[in-house]
């Protein structure tokens, strides 16, 4: 027996082959096509064209006879006429789709299964599209395979061919004689089912639904990759901008620092010229006068302290002048020693040139180099020569010394006596000094007095 192991549709159907049980085989497309089958062990071209209701020309190589195992023949099916109706078994009726149908429903509504629906339409290409108003052939009594005789084929041969019962054949068809059907007829087989239709069927649709699937995750897969370009596109664009950006900051940040140089040596050329400017030569002789100023400020305030100091000794010494009065009459009246002079320095008043605190025993009469000193009162010299006011006289009378300092030349000699207005000696600068001039220091036991007051 043959049992083919393609599928029976031509070459441009696309489902999967299947083995289909042998009763489903002659189930013809309404195109013509053909379909290829290997032979089995035993079988012969006859058993073959019966198998698939078809002449043995029909099958190519056109052989009656054995087959040799393993051969291939080519089964040529023909194309049913166009617009052809074709008789429609009594015991089948037509129903019409409405909405919300489905096969299932369709299938329980007249008491039958799905598979015995789907037996009575083979031409139904999926299990779940239904078309609203789309005609289905329902069987009335009694399930079985409703095909459609095509060129070729006969009843004969589909009776022999499904293994259908000839009796029940005649009966459902409602015929007397086989040959009342033609070409284009349907004929309805009691008791033949196409089992395999439905997985046919089911398997068609899987394979869709996967490819749809498969599509749907080829389309994601896509999106998720356009993505990806996408990120990884904006995700560059943003690391240019930020370096871009970079770029700026380190322009601006170098921009600033030259700016910054460039402040730095405005303000250094500014520096420059300022300390050359006349302005600032102003400013440091304002400051060194103002300095001045303030140290003789200093000085004036300490000399008026010293000088108070010196009144109130003085006041003191006059107490023991008048009482030394009487026996020193000789030294109360003296006369000037110099013709012209000025008072540079008094009498308890600290030179200020030398900054030095110390205090002032006599008078301080300026005049010009080599002016002559006379003696202001009379008596014996004790000393004349280089001593405390370089070169010095000592006249002495009494309890009296009268001291002339700081003389350019001498004039006398230790041990002479001298008159009041005898010439001593001349100005000079002798010593410690700072400008020619005569210090004349009044000395009364020992204890120096303000020589102004015993002046004229
Ligand atoms: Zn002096």
């Amino acid at each position: 027996m043959v049992v083919g192991t393609l599928s029976p549709f031509p070459p441009s159907f696309t489902a999967p082959a299947l083995t289909l049980p042998l009763q489903t085989k002659p189930l013809h497309p309404s195109v013509p096509g053909s379909a290829l089958i290997i032979a089995r062990h035993g079988d012969t071209g006859q058993q073959i064209a019966d198998a698939y209701g078809v002449e043995v020309s029909a099958l190519s190589p056109s052989r009656t006879g054995a087959l040799p195992e393993g051969a291939v023949l080519r089964v040529s099916f023909a194309a049913l006429p166009e617009n052809s109706a074709g008789v429609l078994p009594p015991s089948v009726s037509t129903y019409l789709v409405q909405s919300g149908d489905t096969l299932a429903g369709i299938a329980a509504a007249h008491d039958l299964s799905v598979t015995e629906l789907l037996s009575a339409n083979l031409h139904l290409e999926t299990l779940n599209k239904l078309s609203v108003g789309e005609s289905l052939f329902v069987p009335q009594s009694g399930a079985g395979l409703l095909v459609r005789i095509k060129t070729g084929q006969s009843v004969q041969s589909l009776v022999k061919a499904y293994h259908a019962d000839p009796a029940q054949v005649a009966l459902a068809n409602g015929f007397g004689l086989p040959n009342e059907r033609r070409v284009g007829d349907y004929l309805l087989l009691p008791g033949v089912l196409a089992t395999g239709f439905q997985q046919q069927l089911v398997a068609r649709q899987e394979r869709q639904e996967q490819a749809e699937r498969q599509a749907r995750v080829q389309q994601q897969y896509e999106r998720f990759q356009a993505y990806r370009v996408q990120v990884a596109q904006e995700r560059q664009r943003a690391t240019q901008a930020q370096y871009e950006r970079y770029l700026t900051w380190q322009k601006q940040v170098q921009q600033r620092r030259l700016a910054e140089q460039q402040a730095v040596q405005t303000q250094y050329q500014k520096y420059l010229a300022w300390q050359h400017s006349e302005a600032r030569q102003q400013l440091i002789e304002k400051y060194a006068a103002q300095a001045q100023f303030e140290a003789a400020q200093q000085a004036a305030r300490l000399q008026a302290q010293t000088l108070a100091r010196a009144q109130a000794k003085s006041r003191q010494l006059n107490t023991v002048r008048a009482a030394s009065t009487a026996q020193s009459q000789n030294a109360q009246d003296l006369s000037w020693p110099l013709r012209s002079f000025r008072i540079t320095s008094r009498f308890g008043e600290r030179d200020i040139e030398f900054h030095k605190e110390f205090f002032h025993g006599g008078v301080d009469l300026a005049a010009p180099y080599g002016t002559p000193i006379y003696a202001a009162a009379g008596g014996t010299v004790t000393r004349s020569g280089y001593g405390d006011f370089g070169n010095n006289v000592y006249v002495e009378n009494g309890n009296a010394v009268i001291i002339y300092g700081h003389m350019s030349r001498l004039g006398v000699s230790a041990g002479q006596t001298v008159q009041r207005g005898q010439l001593l000696g001349y100005v000079g600068c002798s010593g410690v000094c700072t400008g020619p001039h005569l210090h004349l220091e009044v000395r009364l036991s020992g204890q120096a007095v303000d020589p102004l007051g015993l002046l004229p």
